[in-house]
């Protein structure tokens, strides 16, 4: 599908967190709208999907400048003793297919290495993070990456959201990630139908992982309902993974690969740890 593309000039690149990120200080989003265009995407039905009159998925504006922003802003926070949480990002993928070139995630992190934040989680679905595992390990005590893998089935991927990388390149990644000790979890989010062999799959490649469903949407499922989500599991024969079930029966799934410890559910699976609100500045 052809994407738009515009360039935009923000006046500022870190936004106070609220609602659903409130356990972060800030968002951090390199770029507005999404190439994956992902159909079950909350951002769809929130303001900034909304306001466009254009497709979700066919237009991107990459952000410019935002470099000496986020350098400037982070110091100021820093001169405040503020402590610093970034959720990067809550709605974009940093690491869509526009990234490649146009690598306003790589600069941002670049400035994260010298102006260090006391925790960022990176959020994407995307295997183009590994090639900044050289930024990242130099956050490596203050970051985690939070891979979407929401099925293992191929099928499944392409009916709800075709754009996106496939599953074993996410896969793939995870496994990078973790040979260089980059902290790492997938997520679960939203929960789609998946085989047999996924949650043994999983526990081979990593020790953390966060589930959730359409609940998770921002709006308790309204937002996903608008969507039509359901014809999708309808089209696949799988309408009994679309009710209000599903988290506890993907969770007990889990439990048989999986110590509790190591299992999360949204939105706390999401939230920073404790303790990187106590980082000495
Ligand atoms: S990758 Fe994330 S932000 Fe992009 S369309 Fe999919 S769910 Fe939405």
């Amino acid at each position: 599908m052809k994407v738009e593309v515009t360039e935009k000039t923000p006046q500022k690149i870190l936004t106070p967190a609220s609602g659903f990120l409130e356990g972060y200080t800030h968002s951090l989003n390199p770029y507005i709208g999404c190439a994956f265009g992902c159909s079950y995407c909350y951002v769809r039905q929130s303001p900034v999907g909304l306001f466009r009159k254009q497709e979700w998925g066919t237009w991107v504006d990459v952000k410019k400048g935002v470099k000496e922003k986020l350098e400037k802003e982070l110091l100021l926070l820093r001169k405040k003793q503020k402590p610093i949480t970034i959720f990067m990002s809550s709605s974009t993928d940093p690491y869509q297919p526009m990234e490649h070139n146009e690598q306003v995630t790589r600069a941002l992190l670049e400035v994260m290495t010298k102006v260090k934040p006391d925790f960022l989680l990176v959020q994407t679905r995307s295997p183009l993070v590994v090639r900044d595992i050289n930024l990242l390990l130099e956050l490596k005590d203050r970051v985690m990456v939070s891979m979407t893998v929401e099925t293992d089935l191929e099928e499944v991927r392409k009916r709800f959201s075709p754009a996106a990388p496939p599953i074993p390149a996410r896969l793939k990644a995870l496994k990078e990630l973790r040979a260089f000790g980059i902290p790492v979890q997938v997520a679960i989010a939203p929960a789609l139908p998946f085989s047999e062999k996924f949650p043994e799959a999983l526990s081979k490649l990593v020790n953390r992982v966060c589930v959730d469903d359409f609940t998770g949407d921002g709006s308790g499922g309204k937002r996903t309902k608008r969507l039509k989500i359901g014809d999708r599991y309808e089209a696949l024969e799988k309408e009994n993974w679309y009710d209000g079930d599903v988290q506890k029966r993907v969770w007990e799934r889990l439990r048989e690969c999986f110590p509790e410890e190591q299992l999360v559910v949204s939105p706390e699976g999401f939230m920073p740890p404790k303790k990187s609100m106590d980082h000495s500045h």
